[in-house]
């Protein structure tokens, strides 16, 4: 019995590429596959990312979207790229294109982990330099509570209990914004950004280069899960507002990306670096191109148990050994569904959301088209 009658979603990486490299050929895409030179899946096959161009080679108005970029979260985002190509008929315009970038992060989705073989939260990669050498005492203090372990997993009660603690002395906001925005000195910490450009980076960047140099409008969406109401679609749009670039985003997808901050435990959006988006975005634009681009997460659960996700996220790697198999397998399933729910009904949301997501970005690019 599957675990869901849902069949775009899967149950495996690579069941999920499977069902992606045989849907792009029946609809004749032209597809492309970058094998991770170093790394394999736990059952030592090849990790690959793979892509697929759907509509003419020149076109000029190209819808990119992007699945995995956080291991696990790739089964959603890679159903919606599924359900796009089973529904999809045709293009209004012969100059419209999408690009499906299909597992960015294929180590992350295979082994289970929100991050690359290098403990990399790949959305924090992106950055021009990698600060390794300057970390701030409440870095430490918070990289320090955060990796608190027992052979048993995460010191989830100390944890929790000191960072009551740090928020009532610093305040909420800058506690949150430590354990969001990426840090770049605890390489076996929480939210690492790496010290240098990740394979999956370099690989995302040489998809861009390829396909975007024709583009003059450009909309790009990084599929994610876990921030926002269960089931529903929440926009992190990262243009500055009042830009030309947010008002596109805000006439795409409309006053649902005015509530970029709504979802944070400190009603203030954290100061994210490194994001895939913003790097994707600037690749586009230094081609010329006009972009719309946000990421679109879909709710789960609560941020307090989304962050234990990340705390397990961390443990499976550095802790789990022979000695405790059994408590290991445990946590992985319970990481694996706070960001994957084992729901059909949030998973229909999902789709149906979108199905609607991208009809919008699509009609303002056939739009662009008549302009
Ligand atoms: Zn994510």
């Amino acid at each position: 019995m599957p675990d869901s009658v849902l069949p775009v979603f899967s149950q495996s990486y690579e069941e999920a590429r499977d069902k992606f490299l045989l849907l792009s050929k029946e609809h004749g895409a032209y597809s492309r596959s970058y094998k991770h030179p170093s790394a394999c899946t736990p059952n030592g096959a090849p990790l690959m990312l793979e892509t697929a161009w759907i509509g003419p080679r020149d076109a000029k108005n190209v819808m990119v979207m992007v699945s995995g970029t956080h291991g696990p979260e790739a089964y959603t985002g890679a159903a919606i790229q599924l359900n796009w190509l089973n529904g999809h008929k045709g293009f209004p315009s012969p100059s419209m294109a999408m690009l499906l970038i299909h597992g960015v992060n294929p180590y992350g989705w295979a082994h289970s982990s929100r991050t690359t073989e290098h403990n990399v939260d790949l959305n924090r990669n992106f950055v021009d330099s990698y600060p390794s050498d300057t970390s701030s005492q409440l870095t430490e203090q918070v990289q320090a509570l955060l990796c608190s372990s027992s052979p048993k997993g995460p010191r989830f009660k100390t944890i929790f209990i000191g960072l009551i603690r740090l928020l009532l002395n610093v305040g909420i906001t800058k506690v949150v914004n430590e354990i969001s925005n990426g840090q770049y000195t605890h390489a076996k910490g929480i939210g690492y950004g790496g010290d240098s450009a990740e394979w999956a980076n370099l690989t995302m960047r040489a998809v861009l280069d390829e396909h975007l140099k024709q583009a003059d409008n450009v909309t790009i969406i990084d599929w994610h899960t876990g921030i926002g109401r269960y089931g529903e679609p929440y926009f992190l749009c990262f243009d500055e507002p009042f830009s030309e670039e947010y008002q596109r985003a805000r006439s795409c997808w409309g006053a649902a990306i005015d509530k970029s901050n709504a979802g944070y435990s400190s009603g203030q959006r954290p100061d994210y670096q490194g994001l895939l988006i913003n790097a994707a975005r600037d690749i586009a634009q230094g081609f010329g191109a006009k972009t719309t681009t946000a990421v679109i997460e879909f709710g789960t659960y609560a941020n307090l148990k989304m962050l234990k996700g990340l705390l397990i996220d961390r443990w499976l790697r550095y802790h789990a050994d022979e000695e405790n198999l059994q408590i290991a397998a445990k946590l992985q399933t319970q990481m694996l569904r706070l960001f994957y729910p084992e729901d059909e009904r949030w998973r229909a949301s999902v789709l149906q959301h979108s199905e609607t997501i991208i009809a919008q970005s699509l009609a303002v690019l056939n739009t662009d088209d008549a302009s």
